[in-house]
């Protein structure tokens, strides 16, 4: 590798932090959202998207430098970006890599579309089960409603 590509790489790598990669491209900024990256942020944040990949078409990658995600953040990763992969990286090295997997059970992350659902009335955490994942489709365990992923919205 010649000095330059050196360098090239050494910016677009962090020393420690997070890569979260394969992202849905029509979801990238919505992650950004739920990971409360904005303005104010002072981590390096590399966001990128429709970029090219060999596995599936085109995908978004968001680079977090100093920053871990919690289980919380990771759970609503999996509802917007199954399959999306989360590297942790301590001193350029990759000490853990995982794929997201859209959970069986999805708690107070997502909004009922039904809006006579228990759920948009009272404040009562929403819960819904997976019943199909590819494309997915939920179920309410409240209003017994099934639901596409395009009616479902992030509270
Ligand atoms: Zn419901």
């Amino acid at each position: 590798m010649t000095t330059d590509a050196k360098k090239v790489r050494r910016i677009s790598q962090i020393r420690n932090g997070t890569v979260i990669d394969h992202l849905n491209p029509h979801r990238v900024f919505e992650v950004v959202k739920i990971l409360y990256i904005d303005d104010t942020t002072e981590e390096t944040v590399t966001v990128g998207t429709n970029l090219q990949s060999k596995v599936i078409g085109k995908k978004g990658i968001i680079k977090i430098s100093n920053r871990f995600l919690t289980q919380e953040e990771v759970n609503r990763l999996s509802v917007i970006s199954p399959n999306a992969t989360v590297s942790i990286i301590e001193e350029y090295e990759v000490k853990k890599k995982f794929k997201v997997k859209f959970p069986q059970e999805v708690r107070a992350i997502l909004n009922c579309p039904n809006p006579n659902c228990v759920t948009s009335i009272e404040e009562i955490e929403t819960r819904f089960k997976l019943v199909q994942e590819s494309p997915i489709l939920l179920f309410c365990t409240y209003c017994e409603r099934y639901c596409r992923e395009n009616e479902i919205e992030i509270l």
